[in-house]
Formats: structure tokens, sequence, C-alpha cells
């Protein structure tokens, strides 16, 4: 069983991070912030699949600006992710912004960095601190090396140094992020932050890489994690349209069974039995499932010799025969359908089961 940290609580518009909050699934867009439409577009595409929690970059002023229509249109709570320009922090504070990502450490020193507490307490904005093994100082550097497998700590001291200088204005509405594209890195520095500090954690591997290779490395550091306790809010960073990171992340949530949100698919490898063109079949189906709440167990299964046996787990599944599939519930044949027609009367069933389920909640929470 999983022995979740005990952490600090932070809020995040209605969204609590740490503390007893689930733990969030969160995404960034990839649009051009200052274009409102598409990255509200982009948003509700996101909240659509789940997203709880969203990450946009605000490299200018525009982007700064157009916060506050995007953060109408939208709800779920709306971070700005800043680099170097306090002004652009303090902006984004004042257009809406719910959350902000920074280094304070690279805000152009202490006044500056006073300016955006005094408005992060303003306007009851938490910070994100997050550092990266590219922006460890030099003096950590020199001190503890580049940060490896063997030895984070300057990773963790980096944050720490940055948390303090938010703790010295009296600043603790936080929760911190050290970034490391090393699988094995990433594991080994967020264990010994966790052992440093209470305040929420969100976990990530940044520049995880393309769908296989980034879901593959982002599963096995946040899932080890996770599985450990550790990590209160997360974002699997794929090369990919944003609302493939979420559903990836509610998969490794639903892995380790903390939480489960919409159906989950159980599809067989295929073989030589395999009676049916599985593969379009299990991606139609994968589709269709995204727009499903309820938390079944779907199967979609390549022979009905073995298909129901095989997932009868499932609350209700398909299997290919030659000509004619099968539809079952819980193992049991419920519909023998014409090839031609299975794809079609299983999406019914499935549109029919979600309906009459509609009463349960998308999200199922273990801890
Ligand atoms: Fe093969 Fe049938 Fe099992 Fe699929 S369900 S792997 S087709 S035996």
């Amino acid at each position: 069983m999983i022995v979740r940290r005990k952490t600090r609580r932070i809020t995040l518009g209605d969204v609590g991070i740490g503390g007893d909050s689930p733990i969030s699934v969160q995404s960034m867009t990839n649009t051009d912030t200052s274009d409102v439409a598409a990255t509200v577009a982009q948003i509700q595409e996101l909240q659509k699949a789940g997203c709880e929690l969203i990450r946009v970059a605000v490299p200018d002023k525009n982007a700064a600006h157009a916060l506050r229509a995007i953060r109408d249109a939208i709800s779920i709570p709306l971070i700005a992710d800043i680099h170097f320009d306090y002004r652009l922090a303090i902006a984004a504070m004042e257009h809406g912004a719910q959350g902000i990502r920074v280094n304070p450490g690279n805000l152009g020193g202490s006044e500056k960095l006073g300016q955006v507490v005094d408005a992060a307490t303003m306007h009851g904005v938490p910070i994100r601190v997050g550092v990266n093994s590219g922006s460890v100082e030099k003096d950590l550097l020199e001190k503890y090396g580049y940060p490896t497998t063997e030895s984070p700590r300057s990773l963790i001291e980096s944050a720490m140094r940055n948390v303090g200088y938010l703790e010295k204005r009296n600043f603790h509405d936080l929760k911190i992020s050290i970034k490391a594209s090393d699988v094995l890195t990433t594991i080994s520095a967020y264990r010994q932050l966790a052992d440093t500090t209470d305040y929420p954690l969100h976990i990530g591997v940044t520049e995880a890489g393309g769908l296989i290779g980034g879901t593959v490395k982002s599963s096995v550091a946040l899932g080890i994690l996770l599985f450990e306790g550790i990590g209160d809010t997360f974002r699997i960073s794929l090369t990919r349209p944003p609302v493939e990171e979420v559903r990836v992340g509610f998969e490794l949530l639903r892995s380790l069974k903390i939480r489960e949100r919409g159906p989950e698919l159980i599809s067989c490898p295929t073989c030589g039995r395999t009676g049916i063109d599985l593969f379009g079949l299990a991606e139609k189906v994968e589709e269709f499932v995204q727009t499903m709440k309820s938390p079944l167990k779907v199967a979609v299964m390549g022979c009905v010799v073995n298909g129901p046996g095989e997932a009868k787990e499932a609350d209700i599944g398909v299997a290919g025969g030659k000509g004619t599939g099968i539809i079952f519930k819980k193992g049991k044949i419920f519909k023998k359908v014409d090839e031609s027609e299975l794809m079609e009367v299983f999406l019914a069933e499935l549109q029919q089961m979600e309906f009459d389920r509609r009463g349960e909640s998308a999200f199922r929470t273990s801890s």
C-alpha cells in the first residue's frame, strides 16, 4: 500500500495541492499564449481529458495581458510560467494568474524578488519554485558537482536556497520542483528533497522525449516516486500534443491504484488466433472511451474463444470472430453481432452503459 508523504497543503484556485488533496495531473499549453482563442481551445480540450491545472508560458507583456481573458474562459487554475523577468511575474498575477512558476534566484536580485513576493501575497498566488539541472548556481556546482544519481545535492541545495529567499520574506505559499532529464537522477533528487522539506512537490522528468520514450521515462521515474508516496502534483512532459500528457498521467495514477478517471481499456496483444482487425477496433474504442466518465473496465479482444475468459473482469468487452463478433459482459456472452456492425453496436452499448452509470463520479481516489 502506498503511504503518502505528509506535506503542507496549498491551494491554487479551488485545487488543493499537498496534504490530503488528491495527486493532481497538470499540463502545459504549447500555443502562443497571447493568442487567446487558440490557448483557450487547447485548455478546454485538456479540461475534457481531466487536466486539473494548466500552465502557460508568459514570455512577454502580450502574453501576461492575455491571462485575464484566458482565465475567464476556462474552469481550471491558470499558472503562469515566467523566466527571469520579475515585471512579467507581477503583470501575470495582476492579470489573473492563480499560480506562478519562477526560479526566484533568476529574477534580478533581492529587491525585484521582494516585489514579486509582495504581489503574490496581495493576490493570494502560490509560487512554484522550479529549479532544474541547467539552472543550478555556479557556487553549488563547484561545491557539489553537476547533479547526478549518486550526488544530486546541488539541485536540492539550489531549490532550498530559492525557497529560503521566499521564507525570509515570510512567504510559505509554495511548492517545489527539481527537474532533471535523467530518470535515476530525478528519483534520487526527489527522494532527498522529500527528506529535506515538507512543502508539496511537483514532480516530473524534464525533456523526457516523444510518446514512447517520454512515457516510459516519466512512468518509471514518477511511478517509483509516487509508489514511495512522493509527489503531490505532476506533469508528464512529452513532445506531443499536451492532451496526451494528461492521458498518460491518469493511466499512471490508475496503474498505481491511486486515482481512476473514466474507463480503463484492456486489450489483448493479438496472436495467431486473432479473428478481426483488432488494432483498428482498439484505436476507435480507445478514442471513444476518452469521452466517457464512468470508471468501467472495457475490453477489446482478438478472438471469441479466449477473449471473454481472458478479460472476464471487464464490465463490457468485444471479441472478434470469423465474420461474427461477440459483445460480452463480465466474461458472459451478451450478444452475437455480424462483423460489419460490430463496432457500431459495441459503441452503442458503451454509450448505454455510460448513460446508466452517469450518476457515478468521474474520479475514484484511493489515496
Ligand atoms: Fe490471442 Fe485471443 Fe488471447 Fe487475443 S484474446 S491474445 S487473439 S488468444
